[in-house]
């Protein structure tokens, strides 16, 4: 767990919370419904949990308050979040916000990096992904395994094995796009034997679970359309991404004034930073660890957050 102290905001990151070990998936990779319960008990008693708009008017002041904050956040728009956080946090009268991509609302898709984690969660022997994945690059792309430059691949992370951070940068940005998710395709239908579009039904909240957040008071903000890598993207295509993910949620009537952005995968440039200047967003949340505090609060399209997982005990 990390140290905390008071003119602090902590912006807590969270992605699948639900029951997982009663689950279908077992070894899925995310917060247990209980664990999650003890921590928002935790933070209850600990900390202020702000509003987005609490959080809005600390931003526009630059006051933070004494007393040391937590500002909810969970990413991906599952239906997790639907099923479990948000009646939990209703009863406890909470507030959070919610980043969903377009795509997954519409319901039909799943995300390549979802694919990935349920590839992992029904696979525990890695180096049969790893084979799979040299097999499909050799067949769709001619390649073969040492002409990949796996060399060049940085497997250091903060919650994942060597072998798995390598099946993971392989296919969610090593190859090239388009033979990655051929790649994705080929091994999630392999491995997971479900349809695509009713695995997509039951993974993400739909338009109307969205709807119903926003109006019990919670905050929806934009995670982009398709969920890109937008530092590495165009400025054309980024601000596509941006434009249609406020329009979309400007057309189901959940975008106020106080607009927040979460970068997808946390990868933003420059330009990412000009366009959202120029569509007035209030803040964005990138995957950088660390606290808001008066060393950075003036950056308020860079904000830093730390994982569910740093308040473990
Ligand atoms: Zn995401």
């Amino acid at each position: 767990m990390i140290k905390t102290k008071n003119k602090e905001i902590y912006i807590v990151m969270y992605h699948y919370v639900r029951e997982i070990k009663k689950s279908k998936y077992p070894n899925l990779k995310g917060l247990e419904f209980e664990e999650f319960k003890k921590q928002i008990n935790y933070f209850q008693k600990n900390f202020n949990i702000l509003s987005n708009d609490n959080f809005i008017e600390i931003i526009k002041s630059k006051k933070i308050p004494k007393k040391k904050s937590i500002l909810l956040t969970f990413d991906d728009g599952f239906k997790d979040h639907y099923k479990y956080v948000y009646p939990h946090l209703q009863k406890k009268k909470l507030f959070a916000n919610f980043y969903a991509p377009v795509l997954t609302i519409k319901n039909s898709k799943v995300l390549d990096v979802h694919k990935i984690h349920f590839i992992l969660e029904k696979e525990l022997n890695r180096d049969k992904i790893l084979k799979m994945i040299f097999i499909y690059a050799k067949k769709f792309m001619g390649k073969n395994q040492d002409q990949l430059s796996l060399n060049k691949i940085n497997t250091k992370s903060r919650y994942d094995d060597k072998k798995t951070v390598l099946i993971k940068r392989l296919l969610q940005n090593h190859l090239p796009i388009f033979y990655r998710e051929k790649i994705t395709n080929k091994i999630f239908s392999l491995i997971l034997d479900t349809n695509e579009e009713q695995f997509s039904k039951k993974l993400y909240m739909k338009k109307s679970n969205i709807v119903e957040l926003y109006k019990n008071n919670f905050s929806i903000g934009s995670h982009g359309y398709n969920h890109l890598w937008w530092g590495k993207i165009s400025k054309t295509k980024q601000e596509e991404e941006i434009k249609k993910s406020l329009n979309y949620f400007k057309k189901i009537k959940v975008l106020n004034n106080n607009f927040s952005i979460c970068f997808p995968y946390g990868s933003y440039n420059a330009n990412t930073l000009k366009i959202l200047k120029k569509y007035k967003i209030e803040y964005a949340l990138t995957t950088n660890v660390g606290a808001v505090n008066y060393g950075n609060i003036k950056e308020n399209l860079t904000l830093p957050r730390f994982d569910t997982n740093d308040f473990k005990n």
